[in-house]
């Protein structure tokens, strides 16, 4: 299809004309890439040569479908180190590259493209268009207007250092290509190419997933969400708490506190094989003697009323009466007839719930995996590797994923800008 690239015209001064990049995968890092060191070639009036190859059909996949087809471009915190706590992994490396490009580097990278991003009240950022193809339709023009080469259906095998910063890119069909330099974006895939050149790839485990739960407390009660619980993970040797809205599915337990505590565990709930204890407080941080406290208020209160009828305003109905059925309280009694004992078991019920977590669940809407590139052979001032000069890496192939919420984009965005500056040096 294409063929062997021509060597540079190397000046001698150090600036070559036609310096040429490869960006291995058409995801969302390597799009980037490609378009923001496209622009610096142009803003310092250097010729470039950049070629994307993708693997499969379609680019950009991902985006398209994340956010639910709306893509959560990135997250309304302009605070990098704040903003830098969203990752499980890769939160310290993180700090210096989003110094450099950060959330709000995002929101005026896109404005600028004529794309306007727009904050919903929970932080997450949308295209005001609410559609992903906002962003896709923006980065061919991209592609075009800079005339960066695209090859789909073109997975690459192999890349070989032909002399310092000088590669050999040899694809499926087997053709190869020179590069000065290449990014590897291939997000949770293609691990063997950094492999080959002596990286390592930190263990891989899914992020950002649902608990699979049976609880006869839970069951039947899909749907049902609670704004605020807290939660305790037992694992051995090791304890995440976490706290926010959960969500009672068809299979146990998800929503943003059970996601962002399956990130924070991702690698300890694998290794147990997903079975681990978990304790939920359905009263937010409320202890038992403030829990009892109401209880016997409510008591106090409501003596000629039923149980069924009279129960904490912050629980759903069907929980409270499956509470009561759980632990074998007559619903239809009334509140006067409640003993001391039962009001203790209710009381110790909703302030700690102790639940068996049996296994894991996707979570439709954002799935990552965490492992990838070891960071400590990563110079993230450059996103260049420490082992191979003039290789460079950006996106989820790195060991850096981030909670739901956009922070998994910022992380491509970030890494990719980083990353055509250097490779444009
Ligand atoms: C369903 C879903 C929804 C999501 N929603 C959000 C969201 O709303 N907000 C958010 O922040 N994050 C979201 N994420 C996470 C986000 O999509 C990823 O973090 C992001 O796409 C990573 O970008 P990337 O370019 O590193 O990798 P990818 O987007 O995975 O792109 C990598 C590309 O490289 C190609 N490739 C792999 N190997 C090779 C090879 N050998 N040669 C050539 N090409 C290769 C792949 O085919 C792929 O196209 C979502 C993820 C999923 C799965």
């Amino acid at each position: 299809m294409l063929a062997l690239k021509p060597l540079p015209i190397d000046f001698g001064y150090g600036m070559s004309l036609n310096k040429s990049i490869t960006i291995i995968g058409g995801g969302a890092a390597g799009f980037f890439s490609a378009i923001c060191a496209a622009q610096l070639a142009q803003q310092k009036g250097l010729s470039s040569d950049i070629s994307i190859f993708e693997a499969s059909e379609q680019v950009l996949k991902k985006v398209k479908i994340s956010g639910g087809g709306r893509c959560n471009v990135t997250h309304n915190c302009f605070d990098v180190k704040l903003f830098c706590k969203n990752y499980p992994r890769g939160s310290r490396e993180l700090l210096s590259p989003m110094q450099r490009f950060q959330a709000s580097d995002t929101v005026k990278w896109f404005k600028n493209a004529g794309v306007q991003l727009v904050a919903e009240p929970d932080g997450r950022m949308f295209p005001d268009t609410n559609s992903s193809k906002t962003i896709i339709d923006n980065f061919f023009n991209l592609i075009d207007k800079h005339k960066i080469k695209l090859s789909t259906k073109c997975p690459v095998k192999s890349i070989d250092v032909v002399s310092p910063n000088r590669f050999k890119i040899t694809t499926g069909d087997k053709n190869s290509f020179m590069a000065d330099a290449v990014l590897v974006a291939t997000g949770s895939g293609g691990y063997h190419l950094p492999e080959s050149l002596g990286h390592s790839i930190t263990e891989r485990a899914p992020s950002l997933f649902s608990f699979v739960i049976q609880d006869v407390l839970i069951s039947g009660l899909k749907g049902l969400s609670f704004s605020d619980a807290s939660l305790k993970l037992t694992l051995p040797g090791k304890v995440f708490n976490q706290r926010g809205p959960v969500l009672i599915t068809h299979w146990g337990l998800s929503g943003p506190a059970i996601l962002k505590l399956s990130a924070w565990a991702a690698r300890e709930m694998k290794q147990s094989a997903y079975n681990a204890a978990l304790t939920v407080n359905w009263m937010g941080a409320e202890n038992s003697n403030v829990v009892e406290n109401r209880l016997n208020q409510m008591k106090s209160g409501n003596l000629k009323n039923y149980l069924k009828n009279v129960y904490p305003e912050n629980l759903p109905k069907r929980f409270w009466l499956s509470l009561l059925d759980k632990y074998s309280i007559d619903q239809d009694k009334q509140w006067a007839q409640i003993s001391k004992k039962e009001v203790a078991q209710l009381c110790q019920a909703l302030v700690a719930t102790q639940l068996n977590i049996s296994g894991q669940n996707r979570f439709k809407d954002e799935f990552v995996e965490c492992g990838g590139v070891a960071l400590h052979e990563i110079d993230f001032k450059s996103m260049e590797s420490k082992i191979c000069p003039g290789l460079y890496f950006a996106g989820e192939i790195l060991d850096v994923d981030g909670i739901t919420g956009g922070f998994n984009f910022q992380n491509a965005w970030t890494t990719a800008w980083v990353a055509a500056q250097h490779m444009m040096k």
